[in-house]
């Protein structure tokens, strides 16, 4: 095989620990070919011209960096307006907060033609392309349309939705064409694969070949789910780390008179922590013997706050977490800790392995990599205990977690009563099986099975559309 190149809106440095498993994942297979990482600088030029940007180019061991600057004017319509303003909260479900401004599909293409320019001139013939998220849906088929032919396979991080909701975009029908620019489309879980084969079965004039192939605009697409998976050796290792040993052990000590629940995810609409707040409140009101006990953490992790739907969420968190303190609150206890702020990565498994109940309860989520570390981090013969929403991308393979619909408040205390209560031998089984799933399924296995199903992909090269 030639040269990989990865092409994300960010890219991280795959050396360093506070960079996550996935890009440690991707650059190791991008170390092994010598390969290149193209994306966003990550740099905002205040008057820079729209569609332009300055390529900077480094060198990270074996691996060529490749990063673009934006101007103002295009990060504001590309990032902020389309990815996050409309993509994000449409494939999450959430048609009420997106912002369908006309002006923003223009900043996205262009920015997509810019990357297209920009790394057409880096590619080598036999270069194997693989893009990743939503920002850049339609970076092949602005790369096909300047004669590019290389093998290109997209990865989606986030959810599909059905048809229906994702036909309230109001370029779905360009945007779903685009896709089929690649070779090889690459979803979360089978409800995604569903929902595409779903979609082109009523929107468009494709072929359905097979369970996983379809032909249309000239093209034939493979679609598969490829749950992504954590490091599990990686994040194990992390766990017997100084930080995250003391990270326990101050939390043991804390909380030594108490039960710990835990939630830890990007303060996100997706995540449902209105809904756990409340669901929490539930648990204090109708099993009072947790009163005095029962004590959650949640991390709130500072995210995309100049989008206007996430400063009315802190306010309403800040609110909801406050009045449960001030209601069930007693002079040495208080029931929520509610923290806005990023933990580092290098301490996350000690706080996760103090934790008796972990509350993974997004309204939707592509995979949810939190519910996956949390089991990696548990101590196997005193494990704790994984409540996780069926609509989180995870629930497809973490069947032995105990599963929630986080809208029923009632039944979701009823299942955290029964978390913080489970017999041992139980936990023990449960932990046993959901470890074997994700030892099985890691971030290996999710970039091998993904790049080996590229490389059998039958080569598209410019499609006549
Ligand atoms: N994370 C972290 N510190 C925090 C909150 C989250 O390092 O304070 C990490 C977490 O360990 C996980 C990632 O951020 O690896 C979140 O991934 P996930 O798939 O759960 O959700 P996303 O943020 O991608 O929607």
């Amino acid at each position: 095989m030639g040269r990989l190149v990865v092409v994300s809106n960010r890219l991280a440095d795959p050396r360093k620990t506070a960079s996550g498993g996935l890009a440690v994942a991707l650059g190791q297979a991008l170390e092994a070919s010598g390969g290149l990482w193209f994306g966003w600088s990550g740099h905002v030029v205040q008057d820079g011209t729209p569609g332009e940007g300055e390529l900077h180019l480094s060198q990270a061991g074996r691996v060529q960096l490749a990063t673009v600057d934006l101007s103002r004017e295009d990060h504001d319509s590309y990032y902020l307006g389309y990815s996050n303003g409309v993509l994000w909260p449409v494939f999450h479900y959430r048609l009420d907060l997106a912002d369908f401004d006309a002006g923003f599909i223009g900043g996205y293409r262009r920015v997509n033609q810019l990357f297209a320019r920009k790394l057409a001139g880096l590619l080598r013939p036999d270069d194997t392309i693989w893009v990743h998220d939503y920002h850049l849906i339609p970076l092949a088929a602005e790369l096909r349309a300047m004669g590019c032919q290389q093998r290109m396979g997209f990865f989606l991080h986030i959810p599909l939705p059905p048809p229906l909701l994702l036909a309230a975009v109001p370029e779905h029908e360009w945007l779903m064409r685009s896709l089929f620019s690649y070779d090889l489309l690459g979803l979360q879980s089978e409800a995604d694969v569903a929902h595409f084969s779903r979609y082109v079965g009523t929107e468009t004039p494709a072929d359905i070949l097979g369970e996983h192939e379809f032909r249309a605009f000239g093209n034939t697409l493979q679609v598969q789910a490829f749950p992504i998976g954590i490091d599990v050796d990686e994040f194990t290792a992390l766990g017997r780390g100084r930080d995250a040993q003391e990270m326990f052990d101050q939390m043991r000590s804390e909380y030594s008179r108490r039960r710990l629940l835990l939630g830890v995810e990007r303060l996100d609409y997706s995540k449902g922590l209105p809904q756990r707040l409340k669901a929490f409140r539930q648990l204090l009101q109708h099993y009072p013997e947790n009163v005095g006990s029962a004590t959650l953490i949640q991390i709130a992790s500072p995210s995309r706050e100049s989008v206007d739907a996430y400063a009315t969420l802190r306010q309403e968190l800040e609110s909801l977490s406050g009045a449960i303190n001030g209601d069930f609150g007693q002079l040495d206890w208080m029931p929520v800790r509610y923290i806005h702020r990023t933990v580092m990565r290098k301490r996350l498994p000690g706080l996760y392995r103090a934790a008796a109940v972990a509350l993974v309860t997004p309204l939707r989520d592509g995979m949810n990599l939190v519910a996956k570390e949390f089991i990696a981090a548990q101590d196997p013969d005193d494990p704790g205990v994984l409540v996780l929403s069926r609509f989180a991308g995870a629930a497809e393979q973490l069947r032995e977690a105990l599963l929630v619909n986080p809208y029923d408040t009632s039944r979701t205390a009823e299942t955290i009563q029964r978390a913080l209560h489970m017999p041992l031998e139980e936990r023990q089984g449960r932990h046993q099986a959901l470890l074997a799933r994700i030892k099985e399924r890691d971030v290996h296995w999710w970039r091998e099975s993904y790049l080996q199903a590229l490389a059998r992909a039958p080569a598209s090269g410019a499609p006549g559309s």
